[in-house]
């Protein structure tokens, strides 16, 4: 079993339901649906083939809903691109302004926003323009790194105070879109501080819909507030392509192993994100470098990987997701064990279940066990497991389709799907059962079962309980059955 999970960004090279099938077989966790692109009635049709596909394969998917944000990006432009030199002058200016021969923004308030000697960035970092010189709407540039800029390519502006709110009237569309088609998490782009994601909040609590949040973290300012931050959200994608170009680059992998490790303290899930693969764009195999870039990611203790353009827009989507998994595969056993028995167990929100979650890593490591199996109806108890990153398997019994398909997003938990049980005994059957049905262990192992009572409150895990696999067969042999059978309830 894979421990890391994998998140592709579903685009024109993947959104036909043969490569969706194929991304699932290769081992794709989550499908991530990039609001900036595309319109509710294309997202919604492909949403629709996730969940057919998932359900055919028997596979819990999650779908993740990406919100851009602030983001600013070109307008269209020819498909061929525009090719911009080093040294040319060149003008920018809103879409809305039309203004013919200037490159196209996103962005009415461009030209006001915008001060002389500030630095334009395209399409993550490749290229670079300085503002010389301001004739509003027309923003004139020099152009310092040249490229060929596309469509839709985003722009960023480092060191400009901007306007723009963190949430606008695009994303409480969408999200009011999302909600209405059950996404199973959330993601907001360009997060500044812990108030950009009140809005968000509030219209996920009214909906009555759960999903996860989480916060993109790709601005100085989101930096500054991340504790802050991570109290609002479920957790965090480490979003290196406009990080990388909103801070210095070389500042970014140290960035990502503090933003990981604090996230991981307090719980939070994190996702590793863009160019994991980015030479798979357009050839079959990676470089070296960013084999190892993947398998450091994974050393960090990231959650899961993501792919953007690999699976987008690439020309090799399934070889990519088929990559990620066979590194994870190989680094993932040379990962120091009981990673994180170490850190502070007792979570201010939930000392008891983070407590319990921890002794269940320390027990597993002691006798050996096979797997811990959770059951949660609310996905936390198993979290609170899987966030010390025991040594074997995290089992996530839920009788929430939902919460099981978010669980796909958590390092080593591996959610399933089960009836409802409304006692601990028939609980300790199904684990048995479970366990030896799925090969998850032998019959002279024994298993880890943890939960709450009671049954399936939120919040109330406080139990642990070992059970010898072959133990329990043979007092049932010694005629505890059939009877015992009917502690299963349905
Ligand atoms: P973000 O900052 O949110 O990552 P992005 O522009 O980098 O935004 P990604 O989701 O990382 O976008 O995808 C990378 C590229 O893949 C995009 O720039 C775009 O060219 C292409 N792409 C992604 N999703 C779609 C889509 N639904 N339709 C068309 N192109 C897409
Ligand atoms: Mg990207
Ligand atoms: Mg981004």
């Amino acid at each position: 079993m894979r421990r890391t999970k994998i998140v592709c960004t579903i685009g024109p090279a993947s959104s036909d339901p043969v490569i969706l099938e194929r991304l699932m077989l290769a081992g794709m966790n989550v499908a991530r649906l990039n609001f900036s692109h595309g319109d509710h009635a294309g997202h919604g049709a492909l949403i629709r083939n996730l969940r057919a596909t998932a359900c055919r394969l028997k596979r819990p998917v999650a779908i993740l809903q990406d919100l851009c944000g602030p983001k600013i990006r070109l307008g269209e432009l020819p498909e061929q691109g525009v090719r911009l030199h080093a040294d040319d002058a060149i003008s920018l200016s809103a879409s809305s302004a039309r203004v013919p021969d200037s490159l196209p923004v996103d962005y009415d308030r461009l030209c006001d926003d915008v001060r002389v000697g500030d630095t334009l960035m395209l399409a993550d970092g490749q290229m670079e323009l300085r503002v010389e010189r301001l004739a509003c709407p027309q923003v004139f540039c020099r152009v310092i790194r040249g490229g060929t800029a596309y469509s839709r390519k985003g722009v960023n502006l480092p060191n400009t105070e901007l306007q723009i709110a963190a949430f606008t009237a695009k994303d409480r569309a969408d999200l009011a879109f999302g909600l209405q088609v059950e996404v199973d998490a959330v993601a907001l782009s360009f997060v500044r501080r812990a108030e950009d994601l009140q809005e968000v909040r509030q219209q996920i609590a009214a909906s009555g819909s759960t999903p996860l949040l989480i916060a993109k973290i790709e601005k100085p300012q989101a930096l500054e507030h991340f504790d802050a931050i991570l109290d609002q959200v479920d957790g965090v994608m480490i979003a290196r392509g406009d990080l990388g170009v909103e801070v210095p680059l070389e500042r970014v992998p140290v960035l990502q192993k503090d933003l990981i490790r604090r996230a991981r303290q307090r719980g939070r899930l994190t996702i590793t994100a863009t160019q994991m693969l980015s030479s798979m764009v357009s050839s079959a195999r990676p470089t070296r470098a960013e084999a190892t870039d993947v398998a450091n990611a994974i050393y960090d203790g990231t959650d899961a990987l993501m792919l953007s353009d690999e699976t987008a827009s690439g020309a090799f989507p399934v070889e990519s997701a088929q990559m990620l998994d066979r590194i994870a595969r190989a680094t993932e056993p040379h990962l120091p064990t009981s990673l994180d028995m170490d850190l502070p167990p007792l979570d201010r929100e939930a000392p008891v279940a983070c407590a319990i979650g921890r002794a269940c890593g320390w027990l597993a490591a002691d006798i050996g066990a096979a797997a811990v199996l959770a059951y949660t109806r609310s996905g936390f108890t198993a979290r609170c497991v899987a966030r010390f990153r025991p040594a074997c398997p995290v089992v996530a019994l839920t009788p929430d389709a939902s919460v099981c398909r978010q669980l796909s997003l958590i390092w080593g938990v591996e959610p399933v799907e089960v009836p409802s049980l409304n006692s601990t005994d028939a609980l300790f059957v199904s684990a048995r059962r479970y366990s030896l049905s799925q090969g998850l262990a032998r019959p002279d192992d024994c298993v880890i079962v943890t939960a709450g009572t009671p049954l399936w409150q939120p919040g109330s895990t406080n139990l642990i309980k070992v059970i010898e696999l072959e133990k329990g067969l043979d007092v049932r042999r010694q005629g505890e059955s059939p009877a015992s059978g009917s502690e299963e309830v349905s």
